[in-house]
């Protein structure tokens, strides 16, 4: 080792879900099948008038998609913060909040990036174990710590916790902040978001790169008091003022606008995730209940690692990572309707096959 490596921070970083190119059913990184609002195509063409303003930087407050989204949810403008895709808002978030001695809490089987940042960072951290179910329980966030973070729903399990249980484990912690990584919520039931107004400490995510089908444009945002969204503002201006590029503010809030395409997005990826359900099952496949928009399966009779390369030699692309308590299962997201009946038919002759 070179003397000034000993210098560099190094990380194991975070490993995406490979983005194949050419024609292939994506069903790996929980990406929305169907194309985002009308009203970001017709921003899109309207770009040629704003060509002149690319040569400006842009605005460093994102002011018109933070107002968008203040509308949409209700909320004044000071409590929300826009970034780069939940996993920018995510990692500024444990940059600012995430600043104690004690660890921070989060299960064992979540979101893998949350380890990665802890790291990059030097925060202590702990990890909780699910249950046997892959339930978070609730008692294990009692203890003393230096922040909470989870995801509901859950990832990659897709469990969603009810707001009673959400509600308990930011009430038992009110000395620190709880942040509640919403990338997954509209496709499961209420949002932590109803308890902003009751709790101090609470910060809740959100992206655009699922139910609003722009995963290609990064945009995330979180919402918390004026005071916390200040704090994250501050950590934001001392890294890189312009994290919003002009693109992302006009066709984001163009995307926010309609409410009606968004509602009926989600209809159709539910439906079709209930569907789905039914036809893993029929399948002999064992799965947490799915409150996203994928479906954590397991077979109790074939490897999932053999079954996740078999799809793949197929062009069907699944998520799979292999990780301990989670070797036998991968993780599939909700496509379209006939994208889903193309992996089932390629699974029932996979059965039949082996006998
Ligand atoms: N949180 C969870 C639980 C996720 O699964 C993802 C998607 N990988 C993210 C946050 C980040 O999403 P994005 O950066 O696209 O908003």
């Amino acid at each position: 080792m070179k003397a000034f490596e000993q210098n560099i921070r190094k990380v194991e970083p975070y490993v995406p879900g490979e983005q194949p190119q050419g024609q292939v059913i994506k069903l790996n990184t929980n990406e929305n099948p169907y194309p985002p609002a009308p009203g970001v195509l017709e921003a899109m063409q309207n770009l040629e008038a704003h060509m002149d303003t690319l040569r400006l930087y842009p605005d460093p407050t994102s002011d018109c998609l933070v107002e968008a989204l203040a509308d949409y949810y209700g909320v004044e403008k000071e409590r929300v913060f826009v970034g780069v895709g939940s996993d920018d808002v995510l990692s500024m978030c444990f940059l600012t909040f995430f600043n104690s001695d004690k660890p921070i809490f989060f299960p064992d089987i979540t979101y893998s990036f949350y380890k990665v940042w802890a790291e990059l960072y030097r925060i202590p951290y702990e990890c909780k174990a699910v249950d046997k179910d892959f339930r978070m329980i609730k008692e294990d966030y009692y203890g003393e710590n230096g922040g909470v973070i989870f995801p509901n729903p859950n990832a990659p399990t897709s469990l969603y916790e009810d707001l009673e249980f959400v509600e308990d484990i930011i009430r038992h912690n009110q000395d620190v902040i709880v942040i509640v990584d919403e990338a997954y919520i509209d496709f499961a039931g209420h949002s932590a978001l109803e308890l902003i107004d009751k709790y101090d400490n609470l910060i809740v995510t959100q992206t655009f790169s699922k139910a609003r089908s722009m995963a290609g444009m990064r945009i995330g945002y979180a919402i918390g008091s004026p005071l916390l969204i200040k704090y994250l503002n501050d950590a934001k201006y001392s890294f890189n003022s312009y994290t919003m590029n002009k693109t992302s503010l006009v066709y984001g809030t163009a995307a926010v606008k309609d409410r009606g395409y968004f509602d009926e997005t989600i209809h159709k990826i539910v439906e079709t995730r209930e569907w789905a359900a039914e036809e893993f099952a029929k399948l002999g496949f064992v799965f947490p209940k799915p409150s996203g928009n994928f479906i954590f399966v397991s077979h109790p009779d074939y490897d999932a690692r053999e079954l996740f390369e078999a799809l793949k030699a197929e062009g069907i692309y699944v998520r799979y990572w292999g990780s301990r308590r989670i070797e036998q299962y991968m993780r599939v997201t909700v496509g379209t309707r006939a994208e889903m009946e193309t992996l089932f038919d390629f699974l029932r002759k996979y059965i039949a096959d082996r006998g």
